[in-house]
Formats: structure tokens, C-alpha cells, sequence
């Protein structure tokens, strides 16, 4: 949707494919990260972004068993906002396919799923699409695979994959927020077991780390002992775990990280976890797939509006993307095996590693991993043009 208004907004054609109906799906995490806003005040609609209803995070908690501590603060980054924006992926999308439709070479298709690749002499020139009014042939100059971890359009095209693996998959639900509850947005280890919660409000998202492939164990332990389980990890959700009547409001996220050898062949490109899924670890993904869209679109949008993109500038926006996605990857690779997958697997408490005691003396270390994930690895800038404001 990002490089679509990019586009667009450049003066280049484009239509974006979405499968569903609509953006209201509740599995993708909802941060949007200073670097983000960053490019939205470039873009001049971060005002209005944030009129929209948000909850403004500037520091993030973690809590190992009775011990507190606070692991980023965001209030002295380089950004015009030194905060997390929380605000759910829908509203997101709606604010930037409202803003895209703006622009007259902007068309965005809803209900209509790719389910093919269209392809001449060894080029993709379109896709075949499944919409309500029966099939459709699109071609285009390039397609973009944005579809996310499962994308059809790389398994379509034979990119091939590197996977990285991941111990850990995610309950994800909802118990509802109650003033006294705090504002912090908080990640628990308690004994084996870990939860975030994410402050929407008038309501927790919680995302409760389970081991790989463990969640039918889960389930036939029963419904009771999960939500024992939870109020041993936070205590403050007795009052209303019953809230979790059954089964069918606990979504299994199943956490992948991977990432595409080749991103490009002629005709078309990946980008966004298409490309490189992330971990949730960190809340980057969404950020990064964005980061993406605006290299590409910085690469891309003069060569297309001319029709002269060739092999060498999609190779280009994969150099571009290739070092952060890494070491964004790295990271997040790190702490799942040597944090996340070290507690999941053990019953004993941990106790305070010494690294993140320091993090409590010396405050001024909350504003590593606060750079880490509010900007994290070369940052993008928006230097397409705006073709409306130049008529
Ligand atoms: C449990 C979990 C929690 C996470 N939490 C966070 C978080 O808090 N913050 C964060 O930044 N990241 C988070 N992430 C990572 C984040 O979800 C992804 O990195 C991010 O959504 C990638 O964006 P994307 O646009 O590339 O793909 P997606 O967000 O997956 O979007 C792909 C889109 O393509 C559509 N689509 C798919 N197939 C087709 C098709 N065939 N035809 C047409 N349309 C199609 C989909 O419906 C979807 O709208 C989390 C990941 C997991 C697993």
C-alpha cells in the first residue's frame, strides 16, 4: 500500500491487489515506529495521521520475575517523534489507501486475490487474479510481491528461500483494560513462561510465547490451566481471564524468519516479509517492509514513469535492503535462540541478566535498543516527487 501511494503520488500508474474484503485482521502487530512517522512527515500527512486515535509509547518495560526493568526509551531519538505510535494495522492501511486514492493513477482492488503469475520468454508481465466478477489478467511493466510471509507471488515465481528458523510461535487475544492497569507497554518472564501486552486502550493485546508446535499440548492441558497460566506470568489479569470463554478468540501466530535469496527477476520484485519475514520480535516488521517500499519507490518511480526499469534497478533496491533486513534478522534470530527459546524451555526462574542490570544504573544505554528498533538499520527517505503539488 506504502509503495502504491509512493507511486501514485509520483505520477506512475498502479494498481494494488488486496485478497480480503477489507484490512480488519487481527494478526499483524500494530507499531508504527518513529522511522515510519519520520517518512509520513516527509510525506506531510503525519498531522493528520495522529489525529487518528493512537497510543503514544515513548518507553518500553520488561519485567524478569520480581525484578523491573527498562529496556528503551525513545524520547531522545533524532525523530520528529520520539515515540512508538500504537495504532491497529487497519486504521493504518485505511489512512494510507485514503490518502493514495487521492491521486487519479492510483487504483486499489479489493477481494481480488493473485493466484498466478503471468509470464513471456522468461519475463513476468502480470498476474492472474481471482476477484467476485470471476478471473482477471492484469499486466504491468512490474509486478511487486507485497503479500506477505505466505506470498504466493515468490513461491510462484521460484525465488528461493533461506530459512532461519524460529522456537517459538504466539497465542495471540485480548482481555480487557482497566485504568489502574498502567500504561506500560510490557514484556513478562515468568518461570518458562513469557507474554507481551500492548496498551490499545481499552484493551490488552496480548501475545503469549509458546513453544514451536506446542499449542495442541496447550489445548489439552485445557482452557483453566492456560489461564492459569497466564495470571502467573500477570498476576493483575485474574480478575479477567474468564474472559477467555473458549478457544476460538486465541489466534496461533505461527512465527517464521526467512529471507529470499534473489528478490527480483525480470519483471517482477519482492518486498516486505514477501521478501525477508520478520519475527515480532522487536515490533520492526511492519516498519521495515516499509522502508522497503520507499528504497523502492526512491529507485524505481522515474524509471517506471519512463518505462525504463530494467534487471540492474531491482538488483539495486535489494542492495539497498539487503544490510538492514540482515542485521534486523541477526538480531532478532539472537534473542529468540538465546533468550526467548533458553526460557520456553526451562522451568527455573531467570534471573536479571547483568547486560540489561546495567540498562537501570546507566540510563543512557535505553537509548541503544531505542535506536535499534525506532530506527534501526540506514534509514529511507522519501525523494520521490509529489506530482500533484507540481502542476
Ligand atoms: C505474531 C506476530 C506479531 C507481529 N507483531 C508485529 C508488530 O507488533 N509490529 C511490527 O512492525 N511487526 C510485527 N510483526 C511482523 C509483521 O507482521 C510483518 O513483518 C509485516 O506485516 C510485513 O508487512 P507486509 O506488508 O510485507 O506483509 P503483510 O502485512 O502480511 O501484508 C500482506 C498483504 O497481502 C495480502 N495478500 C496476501 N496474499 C495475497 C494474494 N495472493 N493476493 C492479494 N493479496 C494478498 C494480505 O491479505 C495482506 O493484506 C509480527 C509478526 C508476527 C508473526
Amino acid at each position: 500500500m506504502m509503495l502504491g501511494f509512493l507511486l501514485a503520488r509520483a505520477g506512475v500508474p498502479v494498481v494494488v491487489l488486496e485478497k480480503h474484503a477489507d484490512f480488519l485482521r487481527d494478526f499483524r502487530g500494530d507499531t508504527i515506529h518513529p522511522s515510519t512517522l519520520e517518512v509520513m512527515h516527509e510525506l506531510g500527512i503525519l498531522e493528520d495521521f495522529l489525529k487518528r486515535p493512537h497510543q503514544e509509547v515513548r518507553e518500553i518495560g520488561g519485567q524478569i520475575g520480581q525484578d523491573f526493568v527498562k529496556l528503551a526509551d525513545f524520547s531522545h531519538l533524532p525523530t520528529q517523534c520520539r515515540f512508538l505510535a500504537f495504532m491497529p494495522q487497519w486504521d493504518f492501511l485505511d489512512f494510507i489507501a485514503e490518502r493514495a486514492k487521492r491521486y487519479p493513477t492510483f487504483q486499489l482492488r479489493m477481494q481480488a486475490e493473485v493466484i498466478d503469475l503471468l509470464e513471456e520468454e522468461g519475463r513476468v508481465v502480470g498476474v492472474s487474479v481471482k476477484t467476485h466478477d470471476g478471473p482477471l489478467e492484469i499486466r504491468a511493466d512490474l509486478i511487486v510481491g507485497a503479500d506477505g510471509r505466505h506470498s504466493i507471488v515468490r513461491d510462484k515465481a521460484g525465488l528461493k528461500v533461506d530459512e532461519f528458523g524460529a522456537p517459538m510461535d504466539v497465542l495471540w487475544f485480548r482481555l480487557s483494560r482497566r485504568p489502574e492497569d498502567g500504561e506500560q507497554t510490557l514484556g513478562r518472564i515468568v518461570k518458562g513462561k513469557m507474554m507481551v501486552m500492548l496498551n490499545r486502550s481499552d484493551y490488552w493485546q496480548c501475545a503469549y510465547l509458546i513453544r514451536k508446535g506446542d499449542f495442541d499440548h496447550i489445548k489439552q492441558r485445557g482452557l483453566a490451566a492456560f489461564r492459569d497460566d497466564i495470571v502467573s506470568v500477570t498476576p493483575f489479569l485474574r480478575d479477567r481471564v474468564d474472559e477467555l470463554k473458549d478457544w476460538e478468540p486465541i489466534k496461533l501466530l505461527t512465527v517464521l524468519v526467512d529471507r529470499l535469496q534473489k528478490w527480483y527477476r525480470p519483471g517482477l520484485l519482492c518486498i516486505g516479509d514477501a521478501a525477508h519475514a520478520m519475527s515480532p520480535i522487536g515490533g520492526v516488521g511492519i516498519n521495515l517492509a516499509i522502508q522497503d517500499a520507499v528504497a523502492a519507490a526512491n529507485i524505481l518511480a522515474d524509471r517506471l514513469s519512463r518505462g525504463t526499469a530494467t534487471m540492474v534497478d531491482l538488483q539495486r533496491v535489494q542492495l539497498r535492503r539487503d544490510f538492514p533486513t540482515r542485521m534486523t534478522q541477526a538480531m532478532q534470530v539472537f534473542l529468540q535462540n538465546q533468550v526467548i527459546g533458553r526460557v520456553l524451555g526451562s522451568n527455573q526462574q531467570l534471573s536479571l541478566p547483568w547486560p540489561l542490570k546495567l540498562f537501570n544504573r546507566w540510563p543512557v544505554l535505553r537509548r541503544i535498543p531505542a535506536r535499534l528498533i525506532g530506527i534501526g538499520f540506514r534509514p529511507e527517505h522519501v525523494r520521490t516527487p509529489d506530482v500533484s503539488s507540481e502542476q
